[in-house]
This record gives structure tokens, sequence and C-alpha cells, in this order.
């Protein structure tokens, strides 16, 4: 069956199987399973290294400094007020957005890995 790169990147993106879309890619919160528990597809053989990590920088940077900067411009909050704001606000964004990225990373590995 040919899977469509947008289907893979919206399984993956859901921590679910690219080729299946039901079993789950992760167990301990990132650890890659090695075969899909539904359809056996091999999905420890795909390192994603730094890919996962390097999109949610990108995409936290780029929901959490225009945020910063725009509360420093309009309000000057405190420092220590900012501080514990945007510290575990940035840690709960990235540590949300780290499954989604590495799934990205993950569907376009298989798919450019597949060529049926
Ligand atoms: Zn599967």
């Amino acid at each position: 069956m040919n899977i469509s790169i947008f289907l893979a990147l919206f399984r993956s993106v859901r921590s679910k199987c690219p080729n299946c879309g039901i079993g789950h890619l992760y167990y301990k919160y990132l650890k890659l399973y090695k075969n899909c528990n539904n359809c056996n597809e091999e999905l420890g053989c795909f390192r994603t290294d730094d890919f996962g990590p390097w999109l949610t920088i990108v995409i936290v940077g780029h929901i959490v400094v225009p945020l910063i900067l725009y509360f420093e411009q309009e309000y000057a909050p405190a420092l220590w007020l900012q501080a514990s704001i945007w510290i575990p606000a940035t840690l709960m964004l990235v540590l949300y957005f780290l499954p989604f990225s590495k799934g990205v990373c993950l569907a376009i590995l298989w798919k450019t890995k597949d060529k049926n």
C-alpha cells in the first residue's frame, strides 16, 4: 500500500505508526518501539538523532520569544515574575512538542526509505 507523506506525517505527529496509524510509536516518552505493535512495521531502525530537538527549538522559540518581547515592551514586569512564568512555560512547550517533532522526522525517514 502506497501511503502519502502527508498521511505518514499526520499519523506520526499523533505518535502513531506511519504505516498503519494504529500502533504507538513511543514507550517511555520518546523511546521508539522496534516494531509496530499492530502491523509489525520496523520502526526502531530509524535514527532521528537531533532533528526532533532542533525542530522543537525552532517551534518553541517562535512562540516564546515574541511573547516575551511583547510582554516586556507592553508591561515590563519584574524579572523574577518573567522568569517564574517563561521558564516553566518554555519547558512545558518543549516537552509537548518533542514527540511531535520526532514524529515529523520519523515520518520523513520512513517515507523516503519506503520505495514501494
Ligand atoms: Zn503499524
